[in-house]
């Protein structure tokens, strides 16, 4: 348990974060903690490398509406004095706090009060003895710097613990934790460290921290972005959801590429609809549609959507349509079709559907079939000139 939160043992897995305040600024620190919970972080992470970031702590952890882990690098009286600001977990570096006694004083501390620690091993950040060893961080260094602070841990009687062994190289991390899963049943907080700016940082953590967990590796994520921390914490969110790991808590908005049959700038609709929906907080699968050929067809999996055709928006539910509105009106009729929809649930929304809505609709489609035809891209034509030129060639 991280606070009220568990972590491992088939709970749910969960999202992390890190503030970016300064931990002796209270409020500020508070206030971007609840903007995190907000995008979706379980669990915050705060530093600790100062008197007065201990202090902040002991004034932000009766506060904050979630668990709070103090980050501890080189200061075992800062794990001392993070522990009596009463924290609800500790990360340490191995690579940064290294004397045996120190570990194991703080290990004390640690089991005498009920306070988790993560092992938080980082290959940009190793133990020198194990580079001397391995050469540079390989996933062997990694582990083995955990199983030393395990062993540390053990004599003293305690292993409430979890372990992350993060790099910043995808392939060496996804190796590190997959060689400590086999080794170890704690669990297991995972990242790809320093990833960068998006949308490259969060390609690497995705691609660390989704092959792992679709190899049932892990059970706590963090995203380390160069970027505000609440795009971590909807990272993290909208991938455990896009995984089935979590339950939908916000929109998840799907939309089409948009391509030559498009009756509307799908781009600028998509973002003006993800926008409204994401303040409302609205769970449901929302899909904006570029033209009503394809449109409803295509996400009749989505709870709710609106697809454009001849200065209209038809709206459906599950596929089905209920309602053709005008074009400058398509957010608001999407937005305020899936507040009633989550209000009313999906049969009492059908059955309020307007009566002549598909007979409309299916007549704007046959006029836009009409007008453009079938093959508004002209692939065919395009291929017959391609290959009208060769045979000319030959
Ligand atoms: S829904 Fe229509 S506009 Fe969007 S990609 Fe499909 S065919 Fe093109």
């Amino acid at each position: 348990m991280v606070g009220s939160v568990p972590v491992g043992g088939g709970a749910p897995v969960t999202v992390q974060s890190m503030t970016t305040t300064k931990t002796a600024d209270v409020e500020g620190t508070l206030a971007q903690i609840y903007s995190l919970k907000a995008a979706g972080a379980d669990i915050v992470r705060c530093t600790c490398n100062e008197r007065e970031a201990a202090e902040g702590l002991a004034r932000i952890v009766p506060r904050s509406p979630v668990p709070i882990v103090a980050d501890i690098h080189f200061h075992v009286e800062m794990a001392l004095a993070a522990l009596e600001a009463g924290v609800d977990c500790l990360r340490l570096n191995p690579g940064n706090l290294r004397k045996p006694e120190e570990i194991k004083l703080v290990a004390r501390e640690c089991k005498d009060r009920g306070v988790p620690v993560r092992i938080g091993v980082n290959a940009g950040s190793l133990d020198p003895r194990l580079y001397k060893k391995y050469g540079r961080a390989t996933p062997e260094a990694l582990v083995e710097s955990a199983q030393t602070e395990l062993g540390l841990f053990a004599e003293e009687g305690f292993d409430d613990v979890k372990i992350s062994v993060k790099a910043s190289n995808v392939p060496l991390m996804v190796e590190a934790y997959r060689r400590l899963a086999e080794l170890t049943d704690r669990p297991l907080h995972l990242g790809v460290t320093e990833a960068g700016p998006p949308p490259g940082g969060l390609i690497k953590g995705t691609a660390g921290i989704a092959t792992l967990l679709s190899e049932g590796i892990g059970d706590t994520i963090r995203y380390s972005l160069t970027a505000d921390p609440v795009e971590e914490a909807k990272a993290g969110r909208t991938l455990l959801e896009a995984l089935g790991l979590r339950e939908r808590s916000n929109v998840d908005l799907i939309a089409c590429p948009s391509c030559g049959r498009a009756e509307i700038d799908v781009y600028k609709v998509a973002q003006e609809a993800q926008a409204a929906l994401e303040q409302r907080e609205i769970p449901l699968q929302v899909a904006v549609m570029g033209c009503v050929v394809n449109g409803p067809g295509e996400a009749r999996s989505a709870d709710v959507g609106i697809a454009a055709g001849r200065h209209r928006g038809h709206l459906f539910i599950r596929g089905k349509i209920v309602r053709v509105v005008p074009e400058d009106e398509m957010v608001a009729a999407l937005v305020d079709e899936a507040e009633k929809l989550v209000k009313e649930g999906v049969d009492a929304r059908l059955a309020a559907a307007d009566a002549g809505a598909e007979a409309e609709a299916e007549a704007d489609r046959r006029a836009l079939f009409e007008a453009k035809g079938a093959d508004v891209n002209r692939s065919e034509a395009r291929v017959e000139l391609i290959g009208r030129r060769l045979s000319d060639g030959e």
